[in-house]
């Protein structure tokens, strides 16, 4: 893959050409929480940049920096967890649209991987798409097609396989795969994951220590260069066909 450089790193000129060409804007969201004692504390926003990089280098257009923040409060009992109020996640999301939109965007993709994201993305697309009402907006939550694909066996858990494979992908050195020894028992924290993603009656947890203690769980069957590439390919080409569906691109 070509390097993909994020709008912080051009200049205007770089990124005025990309949105005239384009008139697309992909914009990585995640959040800075706990992910146990072998993952970056940056972990979701980290997988959200790595797939936004490999999806942009398939359809092209704007690849822009957001703040790592999220909507996090359930993992704040460990420190380290920084979160957002939704109310701040949804001005800063309609801030950035509105600045891209002024600039000729008019095809905005929000790359997500986190789940409690999911309320402040939502109000935020309709707020941004009620102001103007040229631009289309498609929410890809990257996450879940890595579940679809490829999470067959090891399902998607907090700090499991799914989740270090995107870290290994771009930032290696941030992994400590020997540190991860004290997994949370997994049929607790698949039973309280598939309750809260259940789209009839679910809870939202207050506390993750109540599904999974120490704050992690899942299996970690494959780490391989091949699978980390498999599942980054995989995933990433996914979106990008569905996101050129959706633009007719
Ligand atoms: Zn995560």
């Amino acid at each position: 893959m070509k390097k993909i450089k994020t709008l912080m790193e051009m200049t205007n000129p770089e990124a005025e050409k990309i949105l005239e060409e384009t008139q697309m804007a992909i914009i990585p969201l995640g959040s800075v929480e706990q992910h146990g004692s072998h993952l970056p504390l940056g972990t979701d926003y980290y997988a959200a940049e790595s797939f936004a990089k490999r999806i942009v280098s398939k359809t092209g257009g704007l690849l822009v920096d957001f703040a790592p923040f999220g909507v996090t409060p359930l993992h704040m009992g460990f420190k380290g967890t920084v979160t957002l109020r939704s109310e701040t996640m949804i001005s800063l999301m309609t801030d950035i649209v509105s600045s891209l939109c002024r600039h000729g965007a008019k095809k905005i993709v929000f790359i997500n991987w986190h789940e409690r994201n999911l309320p402040a993305i939502e109000i935020a697309t309709e707020n941004s798409q009620n102001e103007f009402e040229e631009i289309k907006i498609l929410i890809v939550h990257a996450h879940f097609i890595a579940k679809e694909k490829y999470g067959k066996i090891v399902g998607l858990t907090h700090g499991g396989e799914l989740e270090i494979l995107p870290v290994l992908a771009d930032r290696p050195e941030l992994v400590h795969l020997e540190l991860a020894t004290d997994p949370s028992p997994i049929q607790k924290g698949q039973k309280s994951d598939k309750f809260r993603r259940d789209p009839s009656i679910y809870y939202i947890p207050k506390d993750v220590r109540s599904m999974y203690k120490t704050g992690w769980y899942g299996k970690i069957n494959d780490t391989s260069d091949e699978r980390i590439k498999e599942v980054m390919n995989g995933t990433s080409s996914e979106a990008a066909r569905r996101i050129k569906e959706f633009f007719k691109i």
